[in-house]
């Protein structure tokens, strides 16, 4: 009741939800509160979250922030809505976030846009912006997000709450509506790292329903928070600290480092190569996947149709009209890239460089336990500020794809503030499958 009072109170300027399921939740909290009575100790039993429209919800609508999927209403949850529900979650609704998860800034919604709560004139990052702001906002106690280049961490640095993008492979892509099948994965959002810890437990691990989720046991990851760091080694990208960073950006991360020193880390600088490629071998690789994945919304099967004269004009008039502008460019790229002809120039092209990026981690991961940067060149931008050139839009996402393209995990640790108030964050990467690790290292910080 206290989170429903919330977002009355604050949807009104927030707006992070497209749907608030506010009466379902109160039953499923009642059903929570006999559940306790009854000696459940599920692990989220009760608690109050909320998931990003791009994952399936049995019986609520799930449009993915397009218009192409209004009036959706999924058969099925999700592999990681199912295993939160096992685990007693409350869930608040289904929120807001850019269209099939393609941007910055979440102002590529087919709805409307979603506000930053630390300032309301600015965006809340995207593409999960209504998963980070509605952690900020306290109208949901933690979320889920997903992240193909970047959408977990960086509405988590713009929102100043804990993100994390797990590796590809630890959580069941089941249910999601995939954007780029090869580096999609969802996460989760909480107001601590031990918050985050404690969903990912939940959502992690092997599903049969996913063949590429891998058959590995999960870390205790909530007993691996010790609180310190002494005698772990971690490295410092030096391709990270771009030109145009914000120089607030750079003095916080500088002095989230110091703290590590002194809590008895080892500070090492690392190189990253090929880091300078990661943004165009990244654009190519997740333009292409989505042209392919996008194919299948043909105003037959799900969600919106708008009715032609014949099957292909029907099929033209719902693409027409139901995709945004920012979706259309990509399946238009996408599509070009994968050509007969241009696919060794272009698609063929990027995996090879990915192969290269992927490398150039797993060498440094040799040398160190984790790595840490700054999850975003600037903190949260103006609405509209961006809209106008999306290829600078695409640069908000500089620091984080490569861990896409690499397979690894990501947070985001809230690490300070900017001259105006904003929140800024770091990033702690672990290696693949190292979620142990750079737990306790974002957790060491925090605490
Ligand atoms: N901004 C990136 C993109 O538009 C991130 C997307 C994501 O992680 N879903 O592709």
């Amino acid at each position: 009741q206290a989170h429903i009072d919330q977002i009355e109170k604050y949807e009104p300027q927030v707006k992070a939800y497209l749907t608030v399921t506010a009466e379902e939740a109160l039953k499923q909290a009642q059903a929570a509160d006999d559940a306790r009575a009854n000696g459940s100790d599920a692990p989220l039993l009760g608690i109050p979250l909320a998931i990003k429209d791009v994952i399936s919800t049995k019986g609520v609508e799930t449009t993915a922030g397009s218009k192409i999927l209004k009036g959706y209403v999924p058969l099925f949850d999700a592999t990681c809505v199912a295993r939160l529900k096992e685990a007693g979650m409350v869930m608040l609704g289904k929120l807001n976030m850019d269209e099939f998860a393609m941007g910055s800034s979440t102002e590529n919604s087919g709805y409307f846009t979603t506000h930053n709560p630390w300032d309301l004139d600015r965006v809340p990052g995207g593409s999960s912006g209504g998963s980070g702001a509605a952690v900020s906002a306290r109208t949901a106690m933690g979320t889920l997000g997903t992240d193909t280049g970047g959408s977990i961490r960086l509405p988590g640095s713009f929102c100043g709450v804990a993100s994390v993008k797990p590796s590809y492979g630890r959580c069941s892509r089941y249910g999601l509506i995939a954007y780029g099948s090869s580096l999609d994965q969802p996460g989760p959002f909480g107001r601590t790292v031990e918050d985050n810890a404690r969903i990912l437990q939940v959502i992690a691990g092997q599903d049969p329903m996913d063949a590429t989720s891998m058959p590995l046991e999960v870390p205790d990851y909530v007993a691996g928070l010790t609180g310190d760091v002494k005698g772990l080694k971690i490295g410092v990208p030096k391709e990270f600290f771009v030109s145009g960073m914000q120089p607030e950006v750079e003095q916080a991360v500088q002095a989230a480092l110091k703290v590590y020193e002194d809590m008895g880390a080892e500070i090492i600088e690392v190189s990253l190569p090929h880091t300078e490629h990661a943004l165009s071998v990244y654009y190519i690789i997740a333009m292409s996947e989505a042209s392919a994945n996008l194919a299948r919304y043909d105003g037959i099967r799900f969600g919106a149709r708008i009715d032609g004269d014949d099957m292909i004009e029907t099929y033209k008039l719902t693409r027409g009209q139901g995709f945004g502008d920012e979706v259309k460019r990509r399946i238009m790229l996408g599509t070009y890239a994968l050509s007969a002809g241009y696919y060794d120039a272009w698609y063929g092209k990027a995996q090879q460089v990915r192969t290269l990026i992927k490398q150039d981690y797993e060498k440094a991961f040799e040398q160190v336990d984790v790595l840490v940067a700054a999850t975003s060149p600037t903190t949260a931008f103006k609405l509209g500020e961006n809209m106008d050139d999306p290829l600078q839009m695409y640069l908000s996402d500089v620091l984080t794809i490569s861990a896409n393209l690499a397979g690894i995990c990501g947070m985001n640790v809230p690490c300070g503030f900017d001259d105006n108030g904003l929140p800024i964050g770091m990033q702690v990467f672990g290696p693949a499958f190292g979620e142990d690790v750079m737990f306790r290292v974002g957790h060491a910080y925090e605490s």
